[in-house]
This record gives structure tokens, sequence and C-alpha cells, in this order.
């Protein structure tokens, strides 16, 4: 068990701002975070509406907030956060490794891309990927597949199309329109397409889909599940909006004394890394 005055739930830049907020005003602070810090911005190859002077790539800006939060010497723990007990005024979460106690929690998990929801687990890291411009490199020259709901996965087909030989974009809705508009001869779209497995001999050679009623094979090295992204369903007690976002008032705190929500994952109009980073900092000079 580990004890500390501020726990944050999320490494990416709502959380690594709330950090070094809370730090510089003396708390013993930690976040912890289940990949890598950074979140979602690692991901983003120029990051637009961002006031720095020169435009700036994700891996880049993530670079420099992470030293910031080393060079304070806030502590990152590497684990995952699976379960919290908030009723009480020490608050307790429990992740994969350990326990974590603090009187005050900041949940800073963002958002979490939405999965296929069939046997994809058993392929993640051998073909299953959910973010094209990460991995489109792995697989130059060869042929993938786009797992899409209602258009979702254009953009990372248009970006795959780029290196990879052939993009079949399997939708589950009628995209005959985008079709016959589409003029990237790499991109071939199936519409009505539902995804029922993920096939291949330790990694992925394929899906299994029923198109238009009838069972097909579709032959890919990878298979990108592009179906958009949701809010953590952890910390149930907290009030949600309709959507499942987090509900805070100004100062960023939930509906439970103690637990403040920053950044993707809170219930607002701008999601976007000023707003986040905002955020941040109204929670950790609070908590
Ligand atoms: C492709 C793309 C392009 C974008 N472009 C721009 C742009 O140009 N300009 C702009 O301003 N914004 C842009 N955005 C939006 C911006 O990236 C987000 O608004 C911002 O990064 C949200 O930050 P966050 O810290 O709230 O969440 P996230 O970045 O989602 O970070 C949440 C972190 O929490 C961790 N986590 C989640 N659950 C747990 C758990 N249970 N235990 C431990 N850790 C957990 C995750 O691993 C993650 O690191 C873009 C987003 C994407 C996806």
């Amino acid at each position: 068990m580990r004890n500390f005055d501020v726990l944050i739930v999320g490494g990416g830049v709502a959380g690594m701002t709330a950090a070094i907020y809370a730090k510089r005003r003396g708390k013993n602070v930690c976040i912890i975070e289940k990949f890598t810090l950074g979140g979602q911005v690692l991901t983003i190859d120029k990051i637009e509406n961002f006031p720095t002077q020169k435009l700036i790539d994700g891996l880049t800006l993530c670079g420099m907030m992470s030293e910031q939060v080393k060079n304070l010497g806030i502590e990152v723990i590497a684990d995952d956060i699976i379960s919290c007990n908030l009723s009480q005024s020490v608050k307790t979460l429990t992740g994969k490794k350990d326990v974590y106690q603090a009187k005050s929690v900041i949940v800073a998990t963002g958002l979490s891309y939405v999965e296929l929801g069939k046997n994809e687990d058993e392929y993640l890291g051998k073909g299953v990927s959910y973010c094209a411009i990460c991995d489109a490199n792995f697989y130059k020259n060869k042929p993938v597949i786009v797992v899409s709901k209602k258009g979702s996965g254009i953009v990372d087909a248009n970006i795959l199309s780029e290196v990879c030989s052939k993009v079949t974009i399997l939708d589950s809705e009628d995209m005959s329109a985008f079709a016959s508009v589409n003029s990237k001869p790499k991109i071939e779209v199936v519409s009505n397409a539902t995804v029922k497995s993920v096939f291949g001999k330790g990694s992925v050679e394929g899906v299994k889909a029923v198109v238009g009623g009838k069972a097909t094979n579709f032959d890919a090295e990878a298979v990108f599940v592009c179906l958009g992204k949701k809010p953590t369903k952890l910390f149930d007690s907290l009030k949600k909006d309709q959507n499942g976002f987090i509900i805070t008032d100004e100062n960023m705190r939930t509906s439970v004394s103690g637990v403040f929500a920053v950044g993707d994952v809170r219930s607002k109009p701008l999601k976007q890394i000023v707003t986040a980073c905002a955020d941040g900092a109204i929670a950790g000079a609070n908590a």
C-alpha cells in the first residue's frame, strides 16, 4: 500500500499539468499511468490550436512536459487502476500491481479506444492496432483492414494508404456515397460489413466478416480498429452526463468531495490540449 497527498490517475497532458501544479504547492503527489506519459498527444503528428511559437508535434510536447514532471521529482507509477473506493475521506485506488491511498484524487483518464469486442485481445501487438498514425509504418507495403462505423475509419485509412499496399475499409453502414467519390485506388470500401473475428496463426492473417448477410474472409496483415473513443467506465460513484463524461464545477470538483476530474474525461464542450492543461492547473491548485 502506498500513501500520497494527491493521486492523479492518468499521465496525459491534463494529469501531468495537475501534478506540476500540486507538486509546486508542496504536495506529495504521484501520477499513476498504465502506458506512457503523454496519452493521446503522443499520437499527434502536427498539433493545431496550441499557442506555441512554432508548430510542434506530439512527441516533442510530451517530451518537454514529462521532463518537467521528472525535474520536479514527481513520482510516476506504472499501474492500471481497476477499481476505487471514494466514499471515505481517505480514497483508495486499486491497481493491477498495488493499492494506493490519498485524501485527494484527480481523475485524468482521458478517452480510450472503442474496442471491437471480439477476439482482438489475442492479437494486440501482433497485428491489431487502434492507432494508424502510431503503427502504420510497421505495415509498409502490406495489406491492412480498417474496421469502421459510419466512416469513423476514413481518416486512418488515408494515413495507412500512404504506406500500405492496400487498405480495405470494412464499415458497418452503407458507405456507397463515399466509395463513389473516393479517388484513392489503394482504398477499397466495403459497406454493411460486420466483423465477427480476427484470425491468424500467432499474428493477424485477416478477419471473418458478414457482408450483406454473406460470410466472407478478408486477408490482411493488420487490423486497425477505428470505432472512435469513449470515456473510462471507472469511477461509477461520480456524477456523469448522458455520454458518460464526469460532471465537475468550475474548480474541477466532482460530485464526491476530494475527487476532481480534468481533461477529456470531463463533461465539457471543447476537448483540446489547452483546455486539458487548464483543467489540470485548476485541479492541481485546489486538490
Ligand atoms: C489524433 C488526435 C489529434 C488531436 N489533435 C489535437 C490538436 O491538434 N490540438 C489540440 O489541442 N488537441 C488535439 N487533440 C485532442 C487532445 O489530444 C486531447 O484533448 C488531450 O490530449 C486530452 O488529454 P487528457 O490528459 O485529458 O487525456 P489523454 O491524453 O487521453 O490521457 C489519459 C491518460 O490516462 C491513462 N489512463 C487511462 N485509464 C487509466 C487507468 N485506469 N489507470 C492508469 N492510467 C490510465 C491513459 O493511458 C492516458 O495516458 C487530438 C486528439 C487526437 C486523438
